[in-house]
């Protein structure tokens, strides 16, 4: 069994943290910081083997360097941000493969929210950890790619299989069903999940993970092919790549 942690940080964060039972490996997803990821290592009585990178905004590589010194971990994460992601050990790529024990992890780039984002899947273990590139009932924003990129991005993990559990490193929930429901008032699943999420967060509890199916039913950003979401955008029969654009920048302005 591969074990999940959930930590989270700062307003919206996620830290993911994965253990091993087997070969006791530990490795944390995008730590933002140090010291909830020391605490639970603690009371767990686990020792940090490996940091996974998704991309290099601080608030995802942050506490790369104080891990690093304190627990003597390994940095992985992508090749291309060499030069911006702190204390990397071992650069990957699109295709690579990632073991915690036996757990194994494609790394799968997804260029978009930034040039050089990766995520990593764990096909077994049915876990894809997708840091900025998928939201629930949303995707990041277009700070370095183009929209062509991000849709390409989107669709790969569109066709990962359903049951995929997404971690993704943020709880923007909320405010993603809102603006989903904007552009798709009458999806039946949407006005669902609208309910079960604003329960959650009510209750304080996160509305992470997801899961693929859930996110076909309900993520306008994997729905562009719609037509109701490409008559609200005016774009009826229109590529999907520019549905996408058109999408994503009517949320930039939301
Ligand atoms: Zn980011
Ligand atoms: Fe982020």
């Amino acid at each position: 069994m591969l074990d999940i942690l959930q930590i989270p940080v700062l307003n919206d964060n996620y830290i993911y943290m994965l253990h091993d039972s087997v070969s006791l490996e530990t490795a944390v997803i995008d730590p933002a910081l140090e010291l909830p990821v020391l605490a639970v290592l603690a009371e767990k009585g686990w020792q940090l083997s490996f940091i996974l990178n998704t991309h290099h905004h601080w608030d995802h590589v942050g506490a790369n360097l104080a891990l690093k010194q304190q627990t003597g971990c390994q940095i992985i994460a992508a090749a291309s941000d060499r030069e911006r992601i702190p204390g990397i050990d071992v650069a990957v790529g699109q295709g690579d493969v990632f073991a915690l024990g036996q757990h194994q992890a494609q790394v799968i780039a997804t260029p978009g929210h930034t040039s050089g984002h990766v995520v990593y899947y764990f096909a077994e273990d049915q876990a894809l950890f997708c840091g900025d590139t998928l939201f629930v009932m949303g995707c990041g924003r277009l700070f370095e790619g183009t929209p062509g990129q991000m849709y390409a991005s989107l669709q790969t993990l569109k066709a990962l299989p359903l049951s995929t559990r997404v971690y993704c490193t943020h709880e923007y929930t909320l405010a993603n069903a809102e603006f989903a429901l904007s552009v798709e008032p009458d999806n039946s699943d949407l006005q669902q999940k609208l309910q079960v999420v604003t329960e959650l967060r009510a209750a304080k509890k996160a509305t992470v993970p997801t899961t693929i199916a859930e996110e076909i039913a309900t993520n306008p950003f994997f729905r562009v092919d719609c037509i109701s979401i490409q008559k609200e955008l005016g774009l009826v029969g229109a590529a999907p790549e520019i549905v996408f654009a058109a999408l994503r920048r009517r949320k930039d302005d939301y």
